[in-house]
């Protein structure tokens, strides 16, 4: 928004009549620190009496000239150049700078004296104004700061995390198995994948909804969540599978650890009354890398192994851990009911 002169000028404008006797607009200068006085018919600007004048009297008047019986009319400048308290702050500016004034009446609508702008008013306007255009501009680049960083961290949970269950998606799941193998690569760590996948969730989605279903994956993901330590990451592998990174675990502790999130499924008691066990159960199948043959190159091997301990754990019946074994034919059991 455009400045007007009126938010610029001073109101304390010194107003004298034409007859004033000079020494009087004088003493009224310089008590009430005014830099000029605005000679005024019936409130009308018609000529201004400066510090300059006032120097040019003294001097006269210290040259021996009689000064004493003049007035206001006898030493102003007239006529005088006014503008419209309206009109815009550039067009003080291009006045002041043109013609070299220091200061300039301001008139209302009627041509009456309202104020007056001088230079000192004009550089500390647009001080303010500067002053304020940067205070905006730091909060808006604060704001933008703030908003890219939320878009940011939406953008990053919206792409990292499944939106039904909350948990890390498989694409969280390739960046951090990458990282995990290539550090178990170089230093000859371990570490163990467990898979998880929901026994019997068509039949549980055609029996009780989809909706109900999607309510039932939810809780299996916090029940597994649950039972995890902050260390082991849990990703949706799949639609109502689920991969759990156990990160400096061998085979046995993962196989515990898996059998504690199976069994923390199964207390949650989701009646499913077509299900193998009449209540919503996980089976699961775990690896550990390298633990049988050369550390793979890639980390996919190690899934391909849990997925056979996983298929290996249906066909025994459902509700149960398997570990990967040598060869994979003949795949150990460590729970059944
Ligand atoms: P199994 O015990 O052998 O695992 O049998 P299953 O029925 O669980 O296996 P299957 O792979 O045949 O079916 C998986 C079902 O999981 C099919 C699909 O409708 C359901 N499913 C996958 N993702 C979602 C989901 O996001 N929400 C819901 N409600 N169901 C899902
Ligand atoms: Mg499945
Ligand atoms: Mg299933």
């Amino acid at each position: 928004m455009e400045t007007v002169i009126i938010e610029a000028m001073s109101r304390d404008a010194l107003q004298v009549q034409p007859n004033a006797p000079i020494a009087d607009v004088m003493l009224a200068m310089s008590r009430g620190g005014h830099s000029a006085a605005v000679v005024c018919e019936k409130l009308v600007p018609i000529g201004i009496v400066t510090e300059q004048d006032a120097l040019t009297l003294l001097t006269k008047s210290l040259a021996g000239r009689e000064v004493r019986g003049l007035s206001a009319r006898d030493v102003m400048t007239s006529p005088v150049f006014t503008l419209s308290q309206d009109r815009p702050l550039d067009e003080v500016v291009q006045v002041l700078r043109k013609r070299h004034f220091r200061r300039i009446p301001v008139v209302d609508e009627d041509g009456r004296l309202v104020g007056i702008v001088s230079q000192t008013e004009l550089v500390a306007t647009y001080n303010m104004a500067l002053e304020s255009q940067s205070t905006m501009l730091a909060a808006t680049v604060e704001d933008r700061t703030r908003e890219l960083r939320e878009a940011n961290a939406r953008l990053e949970a919206l792409t990292l995390h499944d939106p039904l269950t909350q948990v890390e998606n498989r694409r969280a799941m390739e960046i951090v198995m990458g990282q995990s193998h290539r550090v178990a690569l170089r230093y000859g760590d371990h570490y163990s994948i467990a898979i998880i996948d929901i026994d019997d969730f068509k039949p549980y989605n055609d029996h009780y909804g989809h909706l109900q279903g999607d309510d039932a994956l939810r809780k299996v993901a916090r029940a597994l969540q649950s039972g995890l330590r902050r260390s082991d990451r849990l990703f949706r592998y799949g639609g109502e599978e689920f991969a759990v990174l156990l990160p400096q675990t061998r085979l046995e502790g993962a196989a515990t650890a898996a059998d504690r999130l199976r069994l923390l499924v199964e207390d949650l008691q989701i009646e499913h009354e077509l299900g193998t066990h009449q209540v919503l159960t996980v089976s699961c199948g775990v690896a550990e890398v390298g633990r049988f043959g050369p550390f793979p190159e890639h980390w996919s091997e190690i899934i391909s192994q849990a997925d056979q301990a996983l298929y290996e754990a249906k066909r025994r019946g459902r509700n149960r851990v398997s570990v990967a074994a040598e060869g994979q034919a003949d795949v150990p059991d460590i729970e059944s009911d």
